[in-house]
């Protein structure tokens, strides 16, 4: 099955028997990471920046990454997001026609911004940078972005960051929740990969080994540092980030979400059109992952869900219908 996807006019995924991969060419992690946003900046040629952030983002990293890339010379325009929608990106599109436009969009903050920003770019032919405060999704460094429209919320393919900057001293600052979100969308490909595999066994859809392993490496990279991730503050920032990171640059290897997202994430986007009040989407993911190891009864379904609980994973929905017994 060919999956001909296309970032800035180039395919991704499969063209023919071509595999073209497009992936970050740079990522900054670590304590003051945030200060190589203009250097980086500036030698990919930066001259006019877009700045998507919302206003709590803004006095966390935003404004620090305008100042720090006006002190370069470039000059940046400031757009906030509320929402992970059109509505968003729409008016930038139409910015960049009226005022002569960005060569690049840096994106600050958690999802929406980051997702925004993504779309951004692509529709404008700008580069993405992504500046994440929170570690609570793996779109930190993969070309897919999550809209929500009124039809649902639906994830597409936008534009691969050319630089990721994950600064640890300010993500270890987010709330614990976004933890355990980031947390649930990496232990999601445990699943995901599950049904990568019946993808390619029913419908005869390709499938990257390399991908996948990578993808798996990312969940158990999560499962080794265990102790890390529950008593480290510092350690479990840079182990979680590392995760994420590598998540998102198996699905751009991918040219798909497969790696990242199956079942278990549309039992995620199912819960946010039900519920009143959804949780977090890493959070859902979790849940989404034990109720799908346990249908397809997974041999991981037990080592998963302790690690889970260890972590302090929000899973009492399930106690009663999952009956998991040691
Ligand atoms: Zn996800």
């Amino acid at each position: 099955m060919v999956i001909s996807r296309f970032i800035n006019g180039f395919p991704i995924g499969h063209d023919g028997k071509l595999h073209i991969i497009k992936i970050p060419s740079i990522i900054v992690v670590g304590e003051k990471a945030i200060e190589k946003v203009s250097d980086v900046a500036s030698k990919l040629g930066a001259e006019r920046a877009l700045l998507v952030t919302g206003s709590t983002t803004w006095r966390i990293a935003g404004r620090i990454v305008r100042d720090l890339l006006e002190g370069e010379g470039i000059r940046v325009f400031t757009h906030y997001v509320n929402k992970a929608s059109m509505s968003y990106v729409k008016p930038a599109i139409s910015f960049y026609y009226a005022n002569g436009g960005f060569d690049i969009v840096v994106g600050v903050g958690g999802g929406k911004n980051l997702d925004v920003g993504k779309v951004i770019a692509k529709e404008t032919g700008s580069l993405f940078i992504s500046v994440p405060t929170t570690p609570s999704h793996d779109g930190i460094a993969s070309p897919f972005a999550s809209l929500i429209e009124r039809k649902g919320k639906y994830s597409m393919v936008a534009t691969t960051p050319i630089a990721v900057i994950a600064d640890t001293e300010i993500i270890a600052k987010a709330p614990k929740r976004f933890f355990k979100a980031g947390i649930g969308d990496v232990i999601a490909n445990i699943n995901a990969v599950e049904d990568w595999k019946l993808a390619r066994d029913v419908v005869g859809e390709y499938y990257g080994e390399y991908a996948a392993n990578l993808s798996l490496l990312s969940a158990l990279h999560l499962m080794k540092n265990l102790s890390d991730l529950i008593s480290d503050e510092i350690k479990a920032t840079r182990t979680l980030i590392e995760a994420l990171i590598s998540s998102g640059i198996a699905m751009g290897i991918a040219g798909s979400s497969r790696p990242g997202s199956g079942s278990e994430h549309l039992i995620s986007h199912a819960l946010d059109g039900l519920a009143a009040k959804p949780a977090l989407h890493g959070e859902q993911c979790a849940l989404g992952t034990i109720m799908m190891l346990y249908y397809r009864g997974s041999d991981k379904l037990l080592e998963v869900y302790d690690f889970l609980m260890n972590v302090g994973m929000p899973l009492k929905a399930l106690n009663s219908a999952f009956p998991l017994k040691k």
